[in-house]
């Protein structure tokens, strides 16, 4: 098939070039202008199979930063030269693929630019009677699965335990507070930067208490909030906030060791905790995991998710920052804290 046929699927609505954002070298500490570079890409032919979505929504996660960096991960680097990659949502504008129609509703892992040309397999439809598309970036996406499987397989949390989430405002951080609720926790503690950001995590998203980390004094802050000490933890930031929680971990508790948001823009290791022997002490379990390892209990996570956020039960809080030329100030965002739920760009 050639753009021409695919384009009359739908024609006043496919332009011939589509922006991208490309690395244009690779950042030492934060991204900065000379991180990126914006070009106008020839939108190419489909092949047997493609289908072409115009983006509405695209996900901006810290991650993305050590994509930045060279050198071996769980996942390959961004290419400099190459457009950036990530989740995104948008619509089916022209398909040479019998089983996506246009006008499907699709979200995807090409993100980054206006339009992406998508191989079979590539695009997931999605339903957006039930949910709008940017609860399946966020809630119903990996950042929902995310919470689930850290506090159900990697540090399960038992009825009446006490649970602390470390960057409870964000995105995988307030499902996680909210989740650890409905699976029957005593108290959740969570933490977050600023007193703002800490009044929302109690009066947006249910938490029993919080701490505002840029006030100081984390391990106090702790004890003060889960004065019997801790079971269960959500580690996203590591450093200081995995010292503290280790601290006031009760005997057996464990650890979901999910990010480390606290170095991702430092050059430097930043220093681990320093009473990793309590670890020892306490018998405590701390277990790293990936969300991409685990994709196979999506339906089981979305047979919870889709009735806890029909009913309210799961409630959600998204930032949205608008136009594909600013998804690089979206991104030092959610890495400084800018952002309160879910980070998206909308890009059209
Ligand atoms: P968030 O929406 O939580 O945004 C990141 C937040 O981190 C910021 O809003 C900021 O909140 C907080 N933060 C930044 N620097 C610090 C710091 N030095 N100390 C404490 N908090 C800090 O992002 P996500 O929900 O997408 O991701 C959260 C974490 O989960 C990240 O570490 C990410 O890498 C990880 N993750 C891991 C996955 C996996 O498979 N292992 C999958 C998805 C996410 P504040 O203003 O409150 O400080």
């Amino acid at each position: 098939m050639t753009n021409d046929i695919a384009r009359s699927a739908n024609p006043s609505t496919i332009p011939a070039t589509s922006r991208e954002i490309r690395l244009a070298s690779r950042p030492e500490g934060p991204p900065t202008a000379e991180t990126y570079e914006l070009v106008e890409a020839e939108v190419p032919a489909l092949r047997p199979g493609q289908v072409l979505v115009r983006n509405t929504l695209m996900s901006v996660d810290p991650y993305m930063r050590g994509r930045m960096n060279e050198g071996p991960s769980y996942i390959a680097p961004f290419a400099v030269g190459e457009p950036l990659e990530g989740s995104a949502a948008g619509q089916v504008v022209a398909s040479a693929d019998a089983d996506i129609p246009v006008g499907a509703e699709v979200v995807h892992f090409a993100g980054w630019r206006e339009l992406s040309v998508l191989d079979r397999g590539a695009a997931t439809v999605i339903d957006t009677s039930s949910a709008p598309a940017s609860a399946y970036l966020g809630p119903l996406g990996t950042t929902g699965l995310t919470a689930y499987l850290a506090l159900t397989r990697f540090a399960p949390v038992e009825a009446g335990e006490t649970v602390f989430v470390s960057a409870a405002a964000g995105a995988v951080g307030s499902v996680a507070g909210q989740i650890a609720r409905l699976l029957g926790a005593g108290r959740v503690v969570g933490s977050a930067g600023g007193a703002e950001k800490a009044r929302r995590l109690v009066d947006d998203f249910g938490f029993d208490a919080a701490i505002d980390h840029r006030a100081g004094d984390l391990p106090g802050q702790l004890a003060a909030a889960a004065p019997g000490g801790i079971d269960v933890y959500l580690d996203s930031v590591g450093g200081d906030h995995l010292e503290a929680a280790i601290g006031a971990m009760r005997d057996h508790g464990r650890i979901a060791l999910v990010g480390a948001i606290s170095g991702y823009n430092s050059d430097d290791q930043v220093p681990g905790p320093r009473n990793l022997y309590e670890a020892v002490k306490k018998r405590i379990t701390l277990r790293g995991m990936i969300v991409s390892d685990h994709f196979d209990a999506f339906p089981e996570y979305l047979e919870h998710a889709v009735p806890w956020l029909a009913s309210g039960q799961l409630r959600t809080a998204e930032t949205v920052v608008e136009g594909l030329e600013r998804a690089p100030e979206a991104l030092l965002g959610v890495l400084d804290g800018t952002n309160v739920g879910k980070m998206l760009v909308r890009i059209s």
